[in-house]
């Protein structure tokens, strides 16, 4: 449906003036297209009768008939109180603010009534009701009728006439959009049929139908571009990789363990998709110090060693710093040309690296986001590697694989990701999970511990330190005044601590709103342990590894989510030693802060972690909201239509081996659905 005569304004039907327009234009309608795709939030089936007598069963939907009138209350506060019965039973109408309708709800007449009734004071009785006088062509009774979500100046009233307006004038120039086969494999319903039913359905197994054939469609469509794109096979001739693997040998016979079987596996996993004419898409998946950067780092060196260009992104300077310190403790020695970037690089040095690079002279660039800014050029990226990668948005990670000629991807994330998203966002992705830990880790032990009672987790904690070892105290706030509430900020603690509570130990401050210089030289004091505490927020959140620390003190702990807890613990426990985490809560404890309180001490890994996590949030905010917000799908729901798209799926990925040609510029849903879609904006213009 992208007809010229869906493009016309609003204004063009019949009732809609330039007020309403407006309002309409608030909520990003301008044009009849844009109205039909309003869908309605919910129906109302005033189409079957519920009586009186079955007011339980839902919104009652009868013929009444008007018995009395009498008030509530006196004066100008007195509230019409209109009686009446059906067949079966009577009822009462509390007109709040609406004491006008006396004069329509005449006694003795008729009237169709829908509402949800409750019994209340001896009465059947609603204050919320739609009625209507009885007669041959009611409005908005016998049909099923559209809710839509209101805004602006707009009431349900303006909103149903004019799409009702739209479909009698304008539906038929939508064309379907789907083979006739497939078409005919489902048994879909013709696409103005589907339009008309979406909004105002002839029956409730109509409406069904119209939703079961507007999510394919949409579905289908984005599975045909994914689809096209995990098709795409290199454009330039693949290095021929049957050499031996020198500079991997080297750097396993440098470590001072050896891989844990996980680490081999998806290991021996990337090297055969790396040797594919298919670029890799392959998201790696492992708890929180599994081990996955290492795993990254030697899968580089394979390009590496065949002069192929790595680029590492990670999403805080922090991370990308301690990327880069380690791959340079790693890989110098192998001759392994690296660099670093982050926005904060310094433009003298910036130029000569920039021009390095594009001349091939760097192997390896770790860094942030400033990887795929404009003026970044690579002679020959071969591997893009994204560290936290749901730290990203998807846009900037193509960005950045656009830097090179079909380089593979891999993804790092310690949260695994829904099925329905990688099966939306790449056609498909192939997965590596690292499942065991290396060797010798001890679970953290995690304690909870009300606030009053933080003098004991000072205690547990200075034993720690007297040990040798080393504390995280995080807080949800970076100073004081921030906002106004009365939660312990990172700043004021540090000097708290500081003066008051560890006087024989040295502590850092970090948080973002330091200089890059004063974090640098702070992490670079815990790192080499002249500080015995780093006092933060929530930036040592991701990746930050420091084996000697064994303690993590959360403070207001209830302020952080399950995933943001997880990630924090995993900031200790990554040596041998036993490690803590204190989880330190404020008095007044949301139902839901309990569950996560005791989420985290109930288990250990992220998996479970984020199975909990799920079922807290419900999966439409983690997978279809959330996660896939900027999809911004229509009809479809990646969550609840998952069975769709996987047809879908089926289906697009048959046509496209057969016809890899087969999406076309006239295959106009797809222009309707990627208009609004962040990822693929463009995805046809290279026709
Ligand atoms: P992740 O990124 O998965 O959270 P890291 O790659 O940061 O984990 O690794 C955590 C720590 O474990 C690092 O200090 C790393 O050197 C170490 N490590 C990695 N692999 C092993 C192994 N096989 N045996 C022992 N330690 C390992
Ligand atoms: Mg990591």
């Amino acid at each position: 449906m992208y007809a010229d005569e869906l493009k016309q304004k609003v204004t063009l039907l019949k009732g809609i003036g330039k007020e309403t327009a407006k309002s309409f234009a608030k909520i990003d309608i301008n044009n009849v297209s844009d109205l039909l795709k309003y869908i309605p939030r919910a129906y109302e089936n005033r189409k079957d009768t519920v009586t009186l007598s079955n007011y339980r069963m839902g919104p009652v939907n009868t013929i009444v008939e008007i018995t009395d009138h009498d008030y509530i209350g006196f004066g100008i506060k007195k509230t019409l109180k209109v009686h009446l019965k059906d067949e079966t039973g009577s009822a009462v109408l509390i007109c709040f603010g609406r004491n006008f309708l006396s004069r329509k709800l005449v006694i003795g007449k008729k009237f169709f009534l829908y509402g949800n009734f409750e019994y209340k004071f001896n009465n059947l009785q609603t204050s919320a009701f739609d009625i209507e006088e009885i007669s041959n062509k009611p409005v908005n009774f016998n049909k099923i009728i559209p809710v839509y979500p209101l805004s602006a100046k707009l009431n349900q009233g303006i909103i149903r006439r004019a799409v009702s307006e739209a479909i009698d004038e304008l539906a038929r120039y939508t064309k379907n959009q789907i083979p006739e086969y497939l078409i005919q494999k489902y048994d879909f319903v013709v696409r103005n049929r589907a339009i008309q039913n979406i909004h105002f359905p002839e029956s409730l197994q109509l409406l069904e139908s119209a939703e079961k054939v507007l999510r394919y469609e949409e579905l289908f469509y984005l599975q045909l571009t994914v689809g096209r794109k995990s098709k795409e096979t290199r454009k330039f001739h693949r290095n021929d990789f049957s050499h031996p693997k020198k500079l991997e040998e080297l750097i396993k016979k440098q470590l001072p363990f050896s891989l844990t079987i996980d680490q081999e596996k998806v290991l021996k996993e990337i090297e055969k998709d790396m040797e594919s004419d298919i670029p890799m898409t392959r998201l790696l998946q492992g708890d929180v110090g599994s081990g996955k950067t290492l795993v990254a780092f030697i899968s580089a060196l394979k390009i590496i060693e065949f002069r192929g260009q790595v680029a590492f992104m990670a999403p805080t300077e922090l991370l990308a710093k301690q990327h880069a310190e380690n791959a340079a403790r790693l890989m110098e020695k192998l001759g392994v040309r690296l660099a670093f970037l982050s926005g904060n690089v310094k433009n003298s040095q910036r130029k000569p690296l920039l021009s390095a690079l594009a001349k091939g002279e760097i192997d390896l660039i770790i860094g942030t986001h400033a990887l795929f800014t404009g003026n970044v050029e690579f002679k020959n990226l071969q591997y893009v590697i994204v560290d936290e990668q749901h730290k990203f948005g998807v846009l900037q990670r193509m960005a950045l694989l656009n830097k090179g000629d079909s380089p593979d991807l891999l993804l790092m994330t310690a949260t695994p990701i829904p099925r329905t998203l990688t099966l939306t966002l790449f056609g498909d992705m192939d997965v590596s999970i690292i499942k065991t830990m290396p060797e010798g880790r001890k679970p953290v032990i995690t304690h909870l511990s009300i606030i009053d009672n933080d003098k004991k987790v000072y205690d547990a904690v200075r034993k720690e330190i007297e040990r040798g070892h080393q504390a995280y105290f995080v807080y949800p706030r970076i100073q004081e005044s921030e906002l106004s509430d009365s939660l312990k900020n990172a700043e004021s603690m540090y000097n708290y601590l500081r003066e008051e509570v560890f006087p024989e130990f040295r502590l850092g401050l970090i948080h973002s709103k330091l200089s890059e210089d004063e974090k640098i030289k702070t992490m670079k004091n815990f790192v080499s342990g002249k500080t015995n505490i780093l006092v933060s927020t929530s930036v040592v959140e991701v990746g930050v590894d420091i084996q000697n620390a064994t303690c993590m003190v959360i403070e207001h702990a209830e302020h952080f989510g399950l995933s943001g807890l997880h990630q924090l613990r995993g900031r200790v426990g990554r040596g041998r030693e036993q490690s803590y985490a204190f989880l330190v809560y404020a008095k007044e404890l949301s139902e839901v802060g309990k569950i996560r309180l005791k989420t985290m001490m109930k288990f250990n890994d992220g998996f479970s972690i984020s199975e909990e996590d799920l079922k807290l949030r419900g999966p439409g905010e983690l997978a279809g909201s959330r996660q896939s917000g900027f999809l911004n799908l229509t009809y479809a729901d990646l969550v609840r239509d998952f069975d769709i798209l996987e047809k879908a799926r089926t289906d697009a990925f048959k046509i496209l081996d057969s016809d890899p040609g087969f999406l076309k510029p006239e295959h106009t849903v797809i222009r309707e659905v990627f208009e609004r879609c962040e990822p693929f904006k463009g995805a046809l213009d290279n026709e």
